[in-house]
């Protein structure tokens, strides 16, 4: 007797960030047949957490600090359901230096006009009122991010910290940055909603709806944000999926309309595959390289245009009880060479062992430039300096320093990207058993949150067999601006 065994559909997750362990956790749920592969060591991508064991003290930290916030209630619980009480809400304490000031995050009005001086607030006035007649009554056209934030705030105030910063993560003039930067992550933010929060924050209560950039607290897991997708790894080998690390294709085949097969490497084996779907978070770039046959050169030609803002990070363990009250603190003046420093312990008691505390230091750069290739002491040397200065801590403080170099960080978005990723993405759209997600897979600026729901989207295309629009999840301008932080 024959036995008709049912052909049972199976995915390829290639990628273990945010992203793809969403997708895989919700086939899991949903009993589907799925593999997840990651290149790295270990998953979570640029949301893992590291942790560093000096003689039995435990120091942990993300891969720069990572709150939660989202509109959407369905991820709260959805987190909630893999961390349960090991979720925490943290009250946000931020801060910013400017002109050897510090100016807390968001706003107190008395404290930034003491900071900032009668004369520069003046200044701020009147460029604020110029800036509305020339774009508002005069109607001088935005071209960039620089036009966008001068319009909105005038030239004073836009330079005081978000041109500067802005700079400082992209490495790129402000003039040359799309102004779609400006609406995916300032939008809503004015003028007029600032002195509103100000005003809040100073006697209580106007009831503004907060802005992401504005929420004053946010939830983390205890032990670092890398716990969400340490737990997720845990429950997909606990159901017979292991997340396949050091693991990734080097070649992928294709009919134009399907992808047919891939060829893994997995250490120092390669296997082949014929998986039914592929969902996927490689940087473009890299992925088409990978197809046989090539794509066509205009295509190939449009992913070279593609460039990405690399990041090195010094996270030292320090003998201190604390640095500071706050998570964060953002420097967006040039001549300090970090954009940013975090407290761990300031997210969690349990990023740190008792007494002791940590700092986490950003610096943004190029793969190959001089701060990509500086060695550990050298950046230990310039950001000391600062530190001590700033009298933050001292050098026979620092216990140890780690050195961690990250690639790919930032999606450059200048002000041409829309003429190369449009082809690139119309190219991809025509594999109808691919779906690509997350940061990195579709060239998106997007927070732990975004990638959640695309990962999510992409695996209820497969299981419910339409495909869901993954290009709208993080498109919709009250979607990604105003927000709930509270659990659902
Ligand atoms: C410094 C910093 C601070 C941040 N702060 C916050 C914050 O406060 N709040 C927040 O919500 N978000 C924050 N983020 C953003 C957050 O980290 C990302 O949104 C999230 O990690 C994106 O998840 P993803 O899965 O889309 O991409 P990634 O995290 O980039 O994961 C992609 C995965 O795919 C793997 N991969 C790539 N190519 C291949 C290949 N060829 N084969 C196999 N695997 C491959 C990678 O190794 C990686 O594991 C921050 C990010 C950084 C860097």
């Amino acid at each position: 007797m024959s036995v008709l065994l049912a052909h049972m559909r199976e995915t390829y997750v290639i990628g273990a960030g945010p992203a793809g362990l969403a997708s895989a956790i919700e086939l899991s749920k949903a009993g589907e047949k799925f593999t997840v592969v990651e290149k790295a060591d270990i998953p979570g991508g640029l949301a893992k957490t590291y942790s560093f064991d000096e003689d039995g003290l435990v120091f942990r930290t993300d891969n720069g600090p990572h709150r939660f916030f989202s509109k959407n209630p369905y991820l709260y619980e959805f987190i909630g359901e893999l961390v349960g009480e090991r979720w925490i809400e943290v009250k946000r304490q931020t801060r910013q230096h400017i002109a050897g000031k510090f100016y807390d995050y968001p706003i107190k009005p008395v404290q930034a006009l003491a900071n900032i001086g009668p004369t520069k607030a003046v200044r701020m006035i009147a460029d604020y009122c110029v800036a509305q007649a020339r774009y508002g009554l005069m109607k001088k056209p935005i071209r960039n991010f620089e036009d966008h934030v001068v319009a909105h705030f005038g030239r004073t105030l836009a330079e005081f910290n978000m041109i500067n910063y802005t700079e400082k993560i992209w490495g790129v003039k402000a003039s040359t940055i799309h102004s779609d930067w400006a609406t995916q992550r300032i939008k809503g933010l004015s003028v007029g909603f600032l002195i509103k929060a100000a005003m809040e924050g100073a006697i209580g209560s106007f009831r503004t709806a907060p802005l992401r950039t504005l929420v004053d607290s946010f939830y983390y897991p205890e032990y670092g944000t890398g716990l969400i997708y340490e737990t997720i790894a845990k429950k997909l080998a606990d159901g017979g999926h292991p997340v396949r690390c050091g693991t990734y294709p080097i070649k992928i085949r294709h009919d134009g309309k399907r992808i047919t097969g891939i060829t893994l490497k997995a250490g120092d084996r390669t296997e082949e595959t014929a998986p039914d779907q592929i969902i996927e978070s490689i940087p473009p770039k890299e992925f088409l390289k990978l197809l046989d046959p090539v794509p066509p050169e205009a295509v190939m030609a449009a992913a070279e245009r593609m460039r990405y803002r690399d990041q090195t990070y010094l996270f030292i363990t320090l003998d201190k009880e604390r640095v500071t009250h706050d998570q964060w603190i953002y420097f967006p003046e040039k001549q300090i060479p970090f954009g940013r420093i975090s407290e761990m312990k300031n997210f969690s008691q349990k990023m740190s062992p008792p007494g002791k505390t940590s700092l986490f230091i950003e610096f943004f750069c190029f793969e190959g430039d001089a701060i990509w290739n500086a060695p550990k002491e050298y950046l230990l040397g310039l950001a000391m300096g600062h530190l001590e200065r700033l009298g933050f801590c001292r050098q026979d403080e620092v216990r140890e320093s780690y050195l961690i170099r990250q690639k790919k960080v930032y999606p450059i978005y200048d002000t041409e990207y829309r003429s190369y990723l449009d082809p690139v993405k119309e190219y991809l759209d025509r594999f109808e058993n691919l779906h690509y997600i997350g940061r990195p897979g579709r060239f998106r600026y997007n927070n732990q949150d975004h990638s959640l729901e695309m990962g999510i989207m992409a695996a209820r295309s497969v299981i419910e067999g339409k495909r869901h629009d993954l290009e709208r999840i993080g498109g919709e301008e009250e979607y990604f601006e105003k927000g709930t932080h509270g659990k659902a």
